[in-house]
């Protein structure tokens, strides 16, 4: 029997983690910046909350959910989206409470049941970021700004912002009867989960993938033309906002996004080089989503992007940095006293920086230098008799192929010097 990854899965094999981890360390390091502190929730929720949070009507809710019963039958769900189990956490905690703001950004895997093709996984990340307890559009802009900073950050600075806004509970209804009125002779040429759609969330009609329905949502009626004047003056502020930051957006009364809970302000960020699972990250503003979970009135914004795309377009782009394998080689001829001083030193370079040695004791100096190759170290240490002897080592330049030996307690210095004087892989940042 020959195992493999689920479908829709897959695994990051060491060529790849750098890439990763290169990633996940910027997000990390700018959500810090910005002022957000790090929460993690659990993988699997009860699935209600997902059925309330993110809303019954969505394809997400509606197909995409993993859902499993427990040992006591109790229904549980593998997080399809982050938000909801950031919400529930702060409300759980007491500490969603109106007038205090809080800044969070988690990274983790999320599960969708869809599917698969290149960009779109049943298990894939997301980094994502929520201001909690604001109304103000500043707050807006700075959730955009967060992700559109890393993306700029990593060398994606050509990705436009599409930018819409859903108006409130108060505005909505009208633009939805609006819309019925404008998709009311459309409805037996709609697929059969639009013509449901349109009873019960006609919003839902803009995401439909299905060609006649796309063509039909073309020519919808604009929900920016119903804002109610809160609405707005909120948008406006927001576009106002970006454009202050040189922040390149575009208007799409069309992005409604696949989640129930936006209110105001919805946006996504797009890879115009990628046709299909165009999407690196998107959000919006999400008034009364807290109070719809049970906690009290209070507002938030958030988005959340996904690490898989983003790391496809800047493999696309050549910017993904490469494997690095260690770079200090440790070794050595000798006897006992040389084995036993050797691993002693390799220990010590490991604390300061990646080294190996051979695990077999006694295979020769050209065996040794041969798996330093192999694994593209960048210099060797070599500790043999009379280095021991002297207190000494010897530092071989694996490219320059020049060496020579050095007091051990001048090595460190010695080996930072030469490690620092690497060029820098050609996509470091
Ligand atoms: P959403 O919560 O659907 O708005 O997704 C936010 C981001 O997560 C998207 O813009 C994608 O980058 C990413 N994403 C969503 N679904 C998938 C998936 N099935 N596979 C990979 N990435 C995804």
């Amino acid at each position: 029997m020959k195992f493999q990854v689920p479908r829709g899965t897959f695994d990051v094999m060491p060529e790849k983690s750098a890439a990763w981890q290169a990633l996940e360390a910027k997000a990390r390091a700018l959500s810090t910046g910005y002022g957000y502190a790090e929460i993690r929730t659990p993988i699997f929720e009860a699935t209600e909350l997902f059925l309330r949070g993110v809303g019954e009507t969505t394809d997400i809710v509606s197909k995409e959910m993993y859902t499993f019963a427990d040992r006591k039958g109790r229904s549980l769900t593998l997080r399809p989206e982050g938000t909801a189990g950031v919400m529930r956490a702060l409300i759980e905690h007491g500490v969603a409470q109106a007038g205090r703001v809080h800044r969070l950004w988690y990274l983790g895997p999320m599960f969708r049941y869809d599917r698969p093709q290149a960009g779109r996984y049943r298990q894939f990340h997301q980094w994502g970021a929520e201001c909690v307890g604001s109304d103000q559009p500043a707050a807006d802009v700075e959730i955009i700004l967060l992700l559109v900073d890393l993306l700029a950050g990593l060398g994606l600075g050509d990705l436009v912002v599409q930018l819409n806004s859903v108006g409130h509970p108060g505005c909505r209804p009208a633009y939805q009867e609006k819309l019925r009125d404008y998709l009311r002779p459309h409805l037996d040429t709609m697929c059969a989960d639009c013509r449901a759609r349109f009873e019960k969330n006609p919003l839902r009609v803009l995401d439909c993938k299905v060609p006649p329905d796309v063509a039909i949502a073309a020519g919808i009626p604009s929900i920016l033309d119903s804002l109610c004047d809160a609405c707005r003056t909120h948008f406006d502020l927001v576009q106002k906002g970006l454009a202050e930051q040189g922040v390149r957006f575009a208007l799409d009364p069309k992005l409604v996004r696949g989640l129930d809970y936006y209110t105001r302000t919805a946006f996504e960020v797009h890879d115009p080089a990628r046709g299909a699972q165009s999407a690196l990250g998107g959000g919006g503003r999400y008034d009364g989503l807290i109070a719809e979970l049970g906690g009290p009135g209070v507002p938030g914004v958030g988005f959340s992007a996904g690490l898989e795309r983003i790391l496809l377009a800047l493999e696309e782009r050549g910017l993904a940095p490469g494997a690095e394998g260690p770079k200090l080689y440790l070794a050595r001829a000798g006897g006992e006293g040389v084995e036993r001083a050797a691993q002693a030193l390799l220990r010590e370079l490991r604390a300061r920086y990646s080294a190996v040695a051979d695990l077999e004791p006694g295979r020769s100096l050209g065996a040794q230098f041969k798996q330093a190759d192999r694994i593209g170290a960048v210099a060797a240490v070599i500790l043999g008799e009379d280095e021991l002897a002297q207190g000494q080592a010897t530092v071989k330049d694996l490219r320059a192929g020049t060496q020579e030996k050095v007091a051990r307690a001048e090595l460190a210095a010695h080996l930072d010097r030469l490690l620092e004087s690497l060029p820098r892989p050609e996509n470091a940042r």
